[in-house]
């Protein structure tokens, strides 16, 4: 091999210039570089992005381009099936060497690995790397030697035996040849015809973004964070980094090195700081889960869930997507998530433990619908946390527990600053009432403005009895799983 031959790094899940393990061997090979990102919507099994997550990836990939022109390089974009792409990029550019780094989902190891095996064949070099958790699946072992089910035990095994390198700085000067490019705008990732991304403006997209909140984050909000994690009703009560994580804009150790230097300094409480990053261990455990279980996005985890009587009703999931089934607090979420692409962990919870229990609907059209909506859709997270909510997942929430939209309303958003929000219709209404205006009297309801019916729904289930129809749909299950 010539040393002067380029090496291509392929940029995948990884859009950071800053601790990219694969990006930083390459630079250390001396050789030129070629910075190459291929969308592909072609190669078949793997599954396309939703929509809100090309929004992200369009501003994404136009943050990491004018990130590495100012380095002096450039990158390289082209569609079509990574294989065939990568075959004319390494004759276009007399390649003999790639880097990248790994993924962990089946249809994208295996691709990686028929096309890692090819170019090995034809005497090219691949060289791969970890730069998107903190332990790769089979780094944290049980003592009989398979993958934790539980997650406690999970991250006190995954946390006290993780030695944290130190993490690369970013690379300020890059160079290689400049092939030819396609143009973002041709892709067409941003929507059009109607762009419904008008309310996604506070998002900022690319590594700087992500830095920028994660040093916001750490600055202050995260103090608290233990208690005020569960309140969508206070700015930042949350990080907001998962659509920045999903992209590999940050990674996981340059959050664990942040925080342990806080928490070090007496900057950052430890309580606040080993809450957050528990987190970031539900994120690795899911990463965990889906690397062990590749159908984790479609097939329950728990077989007896194959025996739930789930309901089709195309006019309550329909009432769910829009934020119309008359809980507030269901609303709100389903609101947030459409207008921001995001919502609020706990407010997750709520909505999906509505549509799986109250409403008694698959968990996989749920996990379809945020899939669609949400810029930080990722295979692990969503899959694995909608099998937790809806019971049938690795250490879920029993299927019996089922969240009441009313008191987790007033418990969580207690100041009704979120409902108020996200629902303007219900804003004059008393906190008394908010989470349940149907308790109001006509009184109430004329004054605040409100027509129950019809400038806000009536609930499309009574919430005693839907509770008592998804515990009923329990039984059954048990019932033909014992009979199995
Ligand atoms: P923080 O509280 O600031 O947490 C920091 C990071 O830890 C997050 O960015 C995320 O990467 C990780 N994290 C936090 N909570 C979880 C969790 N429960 N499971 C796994 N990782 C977690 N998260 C996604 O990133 N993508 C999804 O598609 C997704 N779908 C979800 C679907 C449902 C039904 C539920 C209940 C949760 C889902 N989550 C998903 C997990 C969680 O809601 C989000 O990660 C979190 O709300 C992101 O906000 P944040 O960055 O402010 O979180």
């Amino acid at each position: 091999m010539s040393q002067s031959a380029p090496a291509i790094v392929w940029f995948r899940e990884d859009l950071r210039l800053s601790d990219n393990p694969a990006l930083h061997a390459a630079v250390s090979s001396g050789r030129p570089l070629v910075l190459l990102y291929i969308l592909d919507e072609q190669t078949k099994g793997l599954r396309p992005l939703g929509g809100a997550s090309k929004w992200w990836l369009d501003k994404s990939l136009r943050a990491l381009a004018a990130d590495i022109k100012q380095a002096g390089a450039q990158l390289t974009l082209r569609s079509g099936q990574s294989a065939d792409v990568l075959d004319t990029v390494i004759e276009e550019t007399g390649a003999e060497t790639i880097f990248w780094n790994r993924r962990y989902d089946q249809p994208e190891r295996d691709l990686d690995a028929a096309i890692k095996e090819d170019l090995a064949q034809r005497g090219l070099d691949v060289s791969s790397y970890n730069a998107r958790l903190l332990n790769e699946p089979w780094q944290v072992e049980t003592n009989a030697g398979g993958y934790y089910k539980v997650f406690t035990p999970y991250w006190r095994a995954a946390r006290n035996n993780f030695v944290a390198r130190d993490t690369y700085g970013r690379h300020k000067t890059l160079s290689g040849p400049k092939p030819e490019s396609e143009s973002l705008d041709d892709w067409g990732l941003h929507p059009s015809n109607p762009d419904w991304s008008t309310g996604f403006d506070d998002w900022t997209p690319g590594e700087d973004g992500a830095i920028a909140r994660l040093t916001d984050f750490l600055d202050g909000p995260i103090n608290g964070y233990k208690e005020d994690r569960n309140r969508p009703d206070l700015d930042m009560s949350t990080s907001g980094l998962s659509p920045h994580l999903r992209f590999g804009e940050i990674g996981p150790l340059q959050i664990w090195r942040a925080v342990h230097a806080g928490m070090e300094a007496g900057t950052i409480p430890e309580k606040d700081g080993h809450t957050f990053l528990s987190e970031i261990g539900w994120r690795e455990f899911s990463h965990t889960l889906l690397f062990y279980n590749p159908a984790l996005a479609s097939e329950n985890y728990n077989d007896s869930f194959e025996f739930m009587p789930w309901r089709k009703d195309k006019n309550a999931f329909d009432a769910w997507t829009k934020g119309q089934t008359g809980y507030p607090m269901v609303d709100a979420g389903m609101r947030q998530l459409w207008q921001t692409g995001w919502m609020h962990n706990r407010v997750r919870m709520i909505v999906a433990s509505f549509l799986t229990k109250h409403l008694l609907l698959p968990w996989q059209d749920g996990e379809a619908w945020f899939w669609d909506t949400l810029v930080d859709a990722d295979p692990a997270n969503n899959a694995a946390s909608w099998q937790w909510t809806a019971g049938s997942g690795a250490d879920a929430a029993p299927y019996f527990r089922v969240f009441n939209p009313i008191s987790q309303g007033s418990k969580f958003d207690e100041t009704g600053a979120y409902v108020r929000r996200f629902c303007p219709e219900l804003k004059d209404l008393p906190d008394k009432y908010l989470h349940a205006p149907w308790e109001a009297n006509e009184e109430i309801l004329n004054k605040a403005g409100i027509q129950l019916g019809k400038t806000y729904p009536k609930p499309i289930v009574d919430h005693s009895g839907a509770r008592q129809r998804a515990l009923d749909a329990y039984d059954t299950l048990k019932e033909k799983r014992d009979a199995a």
